[in-house]
């Protein structure tokens, strides 16, 4: 199946945003990270900068408000400075 994204020039560079399946993608909602598997997310093949669809952005955010509706949870290492 071929994913559903329209490939379009990435605003930041001269690079292509084209569909890439997010595996373990961290992805920030306003103070909280939630991790997208199995979305279809844009990603620029020159600088990587990700491009979320709007349905993503919407699940992302009722996840993060709820987060006992999530599929899984994974815990996160952090590196501290
Ligand atoms: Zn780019």
């Amino acid at each position: 199946m071929m994913a559903e994204y329209d490939e379009h020039r990435c605003d930041f560079c001269s690079g292509t945003v084209g569909a890439m399946v997010a595996r373990h993608e961290p992805m920030r909602v306003d103070d909280k990270v939630v991790l997208l598997d199995g979305q279809i997310i844009g990603k620029c093949d020159r600088c990587g900068h990700r491009y979320y669809p709007a349905a993503v952005v919407k699940v992302a955010q009722r996840v993060a408000a709820h987060p006992e509706e999530a599929a899984r949870h994974e815990s996160i290492p952090v590196a501290a400075a």
